[in-house]
């Protein structure tokens, strides 16, 4: 149950990575209409900020400001504020508690790097700090996949693998921090339209399985066996309804990145370099091509959505 008393007046700040899919095996639609996944998440050092202050009782409000801010919608289908009402219904005294959310977004939106998703489990966890709201580990999953299919992994970080819809996930035997270059688009891609394209595509697909390539070479923590085995199912669905995306992903490795695909129903596109000079070498020539709308540098894995401030 929620205090009395608020204990945060100037409110909690919460630090929340994007996602990229190292690995996205898809299925066939269940009855549910949700697609059964094999994914590897790995969480990278390109975050959103959640900022949360006490508002009136029952008023639940949010901005959004940076990158693509005027894509993001401010009502009550915002994840955010769907995740901060959800906690309140269910683990505090609801009709004492408020929230005036702050979002300052550096993911792209509909980017394919799950940044609503992040901004939900961000909220999550900086409503449960406002309003001291004493919500278990366990709990708080629940409710993150209650919220959506990513949710639950931007609480976890690091890299792990994903299964049922996404939502069921667990740490990944994994060495070694990757660097990688992230181009972004110049138009979103909605995810339900590149899954009704990959069912188009693959009316004989079989249940997802992870590559076992794939985790040997997080094993290992070898750079250059996980550029090899790098894969998306989505991506042959997300490059039809986005052709130039395939020039980008050429451009990349000729100019030497050890892999290269789109990240999750797209269209960003990620490349894994050796290391951080060959990643500034990329982002400059990506750049040049003029194939992307911004390039930016990450490495991963790093931590899921954390209290800052
Ligand atoms: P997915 O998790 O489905 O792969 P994505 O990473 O491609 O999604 P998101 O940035 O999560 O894309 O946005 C998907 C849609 O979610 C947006 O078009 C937007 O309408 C909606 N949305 C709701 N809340 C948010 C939020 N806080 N930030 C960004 N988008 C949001």
């Amino acid at each position: 149950m929620a205090s009395p008393l608020p204990p945060s007046p100037v409110g909690v700040r919460v630090r929340v990575p994007a996602k990229i899919n190292l690995a996205l095996k898809v299925g066939p639609p269940r009855p549910d209409g949700f697609h059964p996944l094999a994914t590897v998440y790995q969480a990278v050092s390109l975050y959103d900020e959640v900022h949360a202050a006490w508002a009136d009782p029952e008023e639940f409000e949010v901005e959004v400001t940076g990158e693509g801010a005027d894509l993001v919608p401010l009502d009550d289908s915002n994840l955010a504020i769907r995740a901060a009402r959800l906690l309140a219904r269910t683990h505090g005294a609801h009709d004492s508690l408020g929230v005036s959310l702050s979002i300052k977004k550096s993911i792209p939106v509909a980017g394919g790097l799950a940044g609503g998703s992040a901004n939900g489990a961000a909220a999550l966890l900086a409503c449960a700090a406002l309003w001291d709201i004493d919500v278990s580990a366990e709990n708080l999953r629940a409710l993150a996949e209650e919220l959506g299919s990513d949710v639950p992994f931007a609480l976890m970080g690091g890299t792990a693998v994903g299964s049922g819809r996404g939502e069921e996930v667990a740490p990944a035997l994994a060495r070694g921090t990757y660097h990688w270059v992230l181009a972004f688009g110049h138009h979103g891609l909605s995810t339900p339209d590149v899954y009704r394209r990959f069912d188009e595509l693959n009316p004989d697909a079989v249940q997802p399985e992870i590559p076992p390539a794939l985790m040997n070479a997080l094993r290992g923590g070898d750079a250059r066996q996980l550029g090899a085995a790098l894969s998306n199912d989505l991506q042959p669905a997300a490059l039809q309804l986005q052709p130039r995306l395939r020039l980008l992903l050429e451009a990349g490795l000729e100019y030497g990145a050890l892999g290269a695909l789109v990240s999750g129903s797209g269209p960003t596109c990620a490349f894994l370099v050796d290391s951080e000079s060959d990643a500034v070498d990329l982002s400059v020539a990506l750049s040049a091509e003029g194939l992307c709308r911004t390039v930016r540098r990450a490495t991963g894995p790093v931590v899921g959505a954390r209290v800052i401030g």
